[in-house]
This record gives C-alpha cells, sequence and structure tokens, in this order.
C-alpha cells in the first residue's frame, strides 16, 4: 500500500487547494496514509527577503500545524503525518537545527534547491543554467546533498537528483556521483525520497533515476514516496510508474 508523504498546500504561495482537498483527493485515490511536507520559513533569510510564493511565513506555520491536527481528527481512517520540507542551506545548520528543535515534525524531509543563492528548480531563473558548465553544476549540486545528508538534519532526502528537473544532462559519466552519493546516505542512515514530480517537469523522469535508484538498493538504502503535490489533483500521481524494483520491504513508512 503505497503512502504519499511530500504533499504542499497553497500556504506556501506557489501551491493551489485546501488541506482538506488534498486530504480528499488522497482518500479518492485509495491512499490511507498521507503527510504533508509544505517548504518551511525561508529561515535563512532576513524577513524582508523571505518570499511568500516560495513558502509560508513563520507566522503561518503553527496554523499549519493545528490545521494537520484537525484533519486527524475528523479523518480517522486516515493516517495523516504532519511534516516540513526543509531547505539545506550550508553554512546554516545550526539555525535549522533550532527550528526544527522548537516543532514535533513526524519527519523532515531535506531538499536541496538552491547552488550559491540560486533557485535552480525555479522556473523563473532557468535561464541562469547557460552560464554554468553542467557537469561542475552537477558536481556541486550532489556536494551539497551529501553535506546535507550528512547534516543529520533530515529523515529523507527528497528528490534527490533535482537537478535534472530541466533536462539539462552533464557530458560526463554520472556513475561515481551516483555511488558516492548513495555510500554517503548509507552511512548517513538517511532514508532516500522516490519523488514522482519529475515526471510532470521537463525531464519527465522520476527523482532519482534508475541507476542512482539501484545504487541506493545496493546499498540497502529504504525509501519513501512522494508525488510532491502542489494541486490536490497531484497527490499519488505517477505512483504506478515507481520502478518494479523498489518493493514494499524497502518502502519505509515515519
Ligand atoms: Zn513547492
Ligand atoms: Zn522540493
Amino acid at each position: 500500500m503505497l503512502v504519499d508523504y511530500h504533499l504542499h498546500t497553497a500556504r506556501c504561495g506557489h501551491a493551489r487547494g485546501t488541506m482538506e482537498e488534498f486530504v480528499l483527493a488522497a482518500r479518492g485515490k485509495g491512499l490511507k496514509e498521507i503527510g504533508f511536507a509544505d517548504h518551511i520559513p525561508m529561515y535563512w533569510l532576513p524577513d524582508e527577503h523571505r518570499d511568500p510564493e516560495l513558502a509560508m511565513s513563520y507566522a503561518e506555520l503553527p496554523v499549519y500545524m493545528e490545521e494537520i491536527l484537525a484533519l486527524r481528527a475528523k479523518y480517522t481512517e486516515m493516517t495523516i503525518k504532519l511534516g516540513i520540507e526543509a531547505d539545506y542551506i550550508p553554512g546554516r545548520e545550526e539555525e535549522l537545527s533550532q527550528f526544527l528543535s522548537c516543532y514535533d515534525f513526524d519527519y523532515v524531509l531535506g531538499s536541496v534547491h538552491y547552488v550559491e543563492s540560486w533557485g535552480f528548480d525555479n522556473p523563473a531563473y532557468i535561464a541562469r543554467y547557460k552560464e554554468w558548465d553542467i557537469d561542475e553544476l552537477y558536481h556541486r549540486y550532489f556536494d551539497l546533498v551529501q553535506q546535507a545528508a550528512r547534516s543529520g538534519l533530515f529523515n529523507v532526502m527528497a528528490h534527490p537528483d533535482l537537478v535534472k528537473k530541466f533536462g539539462y544532462r552533464p557530458q560526463g559519466s554520472l556513475h561515481d556521483l551516483y555511488a558516492e552519493t548513495a555510500r554517503v546516505f548509507k552511512s548517513a542512515g538517511v532514508y532516500v525520497e522516490i519523488n514522482t514530480a519529475g515526471l510532470r517537469a521537463p525531464v519527465g523522469e522520476i527523482y532519482p533515476n534508475h541507476e542512482f535508484l539501484q545504487y541506493c538498493i545496493k546499498h540497502g538504502i529504504r525509501f519513501t514516496i512522494g508525488s510532491d503535490a502542489h494541486l490536490p489533483e497531484q497527490v499519488g500521481e505517477g505512483f504506478e510508474q515507481i520502478p518494479l524494483l523498489v518493493s514494499e520491504s524497502n518502502i519505509v513508512r515515519l
């Protein structure tokens, strides 16, 4: 039975739908367990630079949490987890750690959405790929993903090859980078998210890709599944395309 642990809500400013609509959509698709993991307030930026179209504000966070508790009480036939998707920003580990210690999240998804403060997965900044050597970009990205895993701040590494989102591919082989990153995940004790949002992106491929997934499986890493839904109808989307080498036995419940 599949579980969708990566749901956003209108609160982040770039998704649509109430939390209840997400719950109803999940129920309609036969999911018995879901988890909200909306974007963490932009803790690493001064208040005036926090973009309300990228993440909820600090003031909204208690409301987000209360709403999940209310939905749990209303839809008792479902398990509804309280998660958060937290950006990894190198050098800001202490701030994030303090933030996370203040709240009782069921799990924390760790995400790299920025390379040198460039939001590389944001369609608004896609032109900047042209300024990069793509091989170099991939190395920088995976280095950050590895640092994030080692930080100990996250339970799950979300969309672990997000850098491919717009289809920019390096010329060199990624075998070594995948193998090394999988080893780091294993030694850090993190889970890895199989995220189907890549199917909706220009790359048209699940995160992580097949080869990276194989390295993770080889190292005995376990997985969570997430649609990264930003609309209620995206809940559970693409789950039927999850490779068969991912079996019930290597999927975790958080
Ligand atoms: Zn988002
Ligand atoms: Zn993300």
